[in-house]
């Protein structure tokens, strides 16, 4: 599976492999501290709280709020292609913050900061390599999921 990543470099590849494999199936997956409980979301292999390196996933369900939000005209280098764009920054009730594309579900004239909103995790894959994005959608959005997060280790 690290072909997944292609040359992006994830380390160390062993403790996020399994998170590219979740989000390939379609899930949302945070971190929970094995030691002291402290949950993140995007996943993290170490805790930001006690520093310890044992973690587990847990699906996180993706609904959110929306915090703040930015129009996009004058791209950076590599995103010329879809500007222009709205992005937003969202709470999520499972806890954690997201920046992410607002998705076509909602029409620019609709985005109000407050509202509803869920978090879609969006995979395009590239001959050997995976790149996910996520997108803030209207709630009720649903999109394809495996039947079941993979747990093999
Ligand atoms: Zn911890």
């Amino acid at each position: 599976m690290f072909e997944w990543f292609g040359k992006v470099n994830f380390v160390p590849y062993t403790k996020v492999s399994d998170f590219a494999r979740h989000l390939k199936d379609g899930y949302l997956m945070g971190s929970r501290c094995k030691r002291c409980g402290e949950q993140s979301f995007p996943p993290r292999a170490d805790c930001g709280a006690c520093l310890s390196g044992e973690f587990e996933f847990f699906e996180v369900n993706g609904k959110s709020k929306l915090l703040t939000f930015t129009k996009i005209v004058a791209a950076p280098t590599g995103f010329e292609e879809v500007a222009p764009s709205t992005v937003g920054v969202a709470d999520l009730e499972d806890g954690g913050r997201i920046l992410a594309w607002i998705g076509d579900t909602i029409p620019e004239e609709e985005i109000e900061i407050g509202m509803e909103l869920q978090v879609v995790p969006r995979i395009f894959e590239e001959l050997e390599e995976i790149k996910v994005y996520y997108s803030l959608e209207k709630p009720g959005t649903t999109w394809s999921k495996a039947s079941a997060p993979s747990t093999a280790e």
